[in-house]
């Protein structure tokens, strides 16, 4: 199918394995469990599951995400982050060889009643304060020793995740501490430390890190100071489709949420919300436009933007190309004028907006 429209998410594989390369620079001790759920965070899972194949793990959200690997041909460990939704998908734990967390009281009870013959890897988490999934500290040690009572002895990994590692060092700092406490002595492997963990806190990293964002290129903690090794792997670009000039004290688009201070070149690009494009941001929200940094003004449309080009009026034509964030353009920048994170951005582009391989 031909695709006119000018929105396309470019995606630079060399980018991600590079992105993959730092995660072994900061982590070089730990095996590398590559977190590529929400269709590797946007950027199409099967592709981005064959590009990072040097890593020793995958980390998805549900069985259908691990049974469409299996089904591509991947033999890694898949781990199913959230554990299983309902009692009968052991049956495919199993017959796909598939890791899973267990998390809750009627998760373990599945697995206690489960006749099984092959040892199976599982994932116990401990709820060390983000208070969403895994079991509390006090009854920790006692799932530990449930397990120890199945008939066929299991593979324990035992793992905690971060509520704040980008943000909040002390809190951070408790949960490590908790986790230590309650892991010291334990044979088997540990795994605690996401992305931000990765970067800022190398006694975190235990056996296994788990690295989502920062294989992607974002979530970068030095936004802005070009400081990180990491390189953006989607670029989400348009095209100017629409040039005009307005008069001081003219609005531009639904709502009349901007108006023009002076007489001003007003240009629009093909994309909205309705390609994920988040619809919060605000008028100042970076754009590069042929490559110079433009402001979007005005609410953004299902399929159009508004940016001010007056500064490049001599220069700037229909057709030139525009982009939304990527290269030259952090995502976490224009995440920030949208009162959003990066992630969203990037699992939010829509089915509509083809992807291209660069
Ligand atoms: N580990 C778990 C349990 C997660 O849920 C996630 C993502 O949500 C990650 C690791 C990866 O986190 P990040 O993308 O911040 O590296």
């Amino acid at each position: 199918m031909m695709n006119y429209r000018p929105v396309k998410a470019f995606i630079n594989f060399e980018a991600l394995k590079s992105n993959l390369k730092q995660v072994r620079a900061f982590a070089p001790k730990s095996k590398i469990l590559a977190v590529i759920k929400a269709n590797g965070y946007g950027h199409g899972m099967t592709r981005v599951a064959e590009q990072l194949s040097m890593a020793d793990a995958f980390g998805v959200a549900s069985i259908d995400e691990a049974i469409k690997l299996r089904h591509k041909g991947f033999l890694h460990r898949i781990l199913l982050l959230e554990g299983l939704f309902c009692e009968s998908e052991f049956a495919l734990v199993i017959q796909h060889r598939l890791d899973f967390v267990i998390h809750s009281e009627h998760q373990l009870d599945w697995l206690m009643r489960l006749n099984h013959s092959q040892p199976l890897n599982v994932w116990v988490k401990i709820d060390t304060g983000m208070h969403r999934l895994g079991f509390l500290p006090e009854h920790f040690p006692k799932v530990i020793k449930k397990l120890q009572t199945l008939k066929v002895q299991p593979n324990i990994i035992t793992m905690s995740h971060f509520a704040s590692a980008g943000e909040s060092t002390a809190f951070t700092l408790e949960q490590l501490d908790c986790f230590n406490s309650l892991t010291q002595g334990m044979n088997g492997a540990k795994s605690l430390a996401n992305s931000a963990a990765i970067q800022n806190l190398p006694a975190a990293h235990f056996d296994w890190v788990r690295p989502g964002i920062m294989l992607y290129g974002a979530g970068d903690l030095s936004t802005g100071q070009q400081l990180s090794p990491l390189k953006p792997v989607m670029t989400l670009k348009t095209e100017v489709t629409s040039l005009k000039w307005i008069e001081a004290g003219e609005s531009v688009g639904y709502g009349q949420t901007w108006k023009a201070t002076k007489k001003s070149f007003v240009g629009v690009l093909a994309v909205g919300y309705g390609d994920g494009y988040p619809r919060h941001a605000v008028s100042g929200t970076p754009v590069l436009v042929a490559g110079k940094r433009v402001p979007l003004i005005g609410r953004v449309s299902m399929d159009m933007i508004t940016v001010d080009l007056t500064d490049l009026a001599d220069s700037v034509q229909i057709g030139d190309e525009a982009i939304l964030w990527g290269e030259g353009l952090p995502v976490d920048e224009v995440a920030k004028h949208a009162s959003t994170i990066a992630y969203e951005l990037l699992c939010g582009v829509t089915a509509r907006v083809p992807i291209i391989e660069v």
